[in-house]
């Protein structure tokens, strides 16, 4: 079935309303999509006009030329896949979703082969770095271009000998760092923002290098790789990593991803203890802004970490009183902040050269659909704060008198 661009009429209204964009790429795009998309991504037309009427892809104008972004997954497509339409036309495919273990064993021992490679899980936010035509961008999980993380990727990373040389690999990495619009976490061998790269993957079809091609071509060009804390053949490593998911907890860092050293094999995730009471103290300082399955997928992988711990009872209660405290703690410090007439917020700091920058940022938050305020600029230091409505909201009724 040869796909009807012009019945639904996206493309056209897509031109319409693209002041930049000109008629010759509107003939390219109608060819691409027409003939080479569904080969290249192996999709079935009726799936793609399905999924253009319903606006899951979506036509976007970037830096005066026309893009797609998938808004969910298709197929076997990605959700943050994005596509650029350039002298090239670059498929740049979103970043495959995690499957999590609760248990090491036998999980590890079922999944994997012969050998696991440990990588830590670094907390932070995902990033992948492309070159498109002669620029380089930052693309956030869902196929964004995040304006700050651009401008800081270019900035910490030394990138243009990696794309001169490789200039259809994609870099999928974490930016960590207090200074971080989306998830703040302190290391101490990064302190403001840093980025560690995971993977390199190539375009078009997002196969990852295997673990040792990866770990090569980051030295030679200088990028920095996530910690590995070892290669373990598939028997010994539960008992490995239960040591090593201690230390990682004890050292107030969130966990580590389990990969096949060939890459051809999903990677697995699991994380230490404090991670989750760490997430549940965060759930529950806006506790009516996250939802009850946040919360509950976090008590189990708890319950399950205990039971193949196998914790003494001291231990146990150890456990169960970190657990308590970061469901209560944070909750009635926000209570007690919204008895005084504060609302919840969450303040972010970011670094930035002059206020514009503070509020183009803002601009694409609230584009993205995140309400959020610049609350002060200091030097060069914006602290942006989100407002967390509901809880904000619920408690303040609650505290009026409300009932439940
Ligand atoms: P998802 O489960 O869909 O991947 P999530 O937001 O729940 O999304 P996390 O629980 O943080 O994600 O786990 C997966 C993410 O971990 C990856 O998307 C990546 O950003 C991050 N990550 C950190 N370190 C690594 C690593 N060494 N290898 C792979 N991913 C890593
Ligand atoms: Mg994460």
């Amino acid at each position: 079935m040869k796909i009807d661009w012009r019945r639904n009429n996206t493309l056209t209204n897509f031109f319409f309303n693209c002041s930049s964009c000109d008629l010759e790429s509107k003939t390219v795009i109608e060819d691409f999509l027409d003939k080479k998309l569904q080969k290249i991504l192996n999709i079935k037309s009726e799936k793609l006009n399905d999924a253009i009427e319903k606006g899951i892809i979506k036509f976007f104008e970037f830096h005066t030329r026309p893009a797609l972004q998938f808004r969910k997954g298709i197929g076997r497509i990605e959700d943050g896949t994005t596509i650029y339409f350039r002298d090239k036309i670059e498929i740049i495919r979103g970043f495959p979703k995690i499957r999590r273990t609760l248990l090491l064993s036998p999980t590890l021992k079922n999944h994997f082969e012969d050998e696991i490679v440990v990588e830590e899980k670094m907390n932070g936010y995902n990033v992948r770095i492309a070159s498109i035509g002669d620029e380089i961008v930052a693309l956030t999980r869902r196929g964004y271009m995040c304006p700050y993380t651009t401008k800081k990727a270019v900035e910490i990373l030394d990138l243009s000998p990696f794309f001169n040389d490789n200039p259809d690999l994609v870099i999928c990495g974490e930016m960590v760092g207090t200074e971080n619009p989306y998830v703040s976490h302190y290391y101490e061998e990064i302190g403001n923002l840093g980025f560690r790269v995971f993977d390199l993957r190539k375009k078009i079809s997002n196969e990852p290098l295997p673990i040792k091609d990866k770990q090569k071509i980051l030295n030679k060009y200088g990028l920095p790789g996530v910690r590995v804390f070892g290669t373990f053949k598939v028997n010994e490593a539960p008992e490995k990593i239960k040591e090593i998911i201690k230390q990682v907890g004890e050292n107030k860092r969130e966990g580590v991803v389990m990969k096949d050293p060939e890459m051809e094999i999903p990677p697995l995730k699991y994380t230490s203890s404090r991670a989750h009471d760490d997430e549940i103290g965060y759930a529950f300082t806006y506790p009516f802004d996250f939802g009850r399955d946040f919360f509950f997928s976090r008590v189990i992988r708890e319950g399950f970490q205990a039971y193949e711990m196998k914790e003494s009872e001291k231990e146990l209660q150890k456990r169960a009183q970190r657990l308590g405290e970061s469901i209560l703690n944070p909750m009635i410090k926000t209570i007690k902040n919204v008895a005084s007439g504060n609302q919840a917020t969450e303040d972010m700091t970011i670094d930035i050269e002059n206020e514009e920058e503070a509020e183009e940022f803002l601009r694409y938050l609230h584009n993205l659909g995140v309400y959020a305020v610049i609350h002060k600029i200091e030097g060069n230091k914006a602290i942006i704060r989100r407002i967390h409505q509901s809880t904000t909201d619920k408690i303040t009724n609650l505290l009026n008198g409300g009932l439940y």
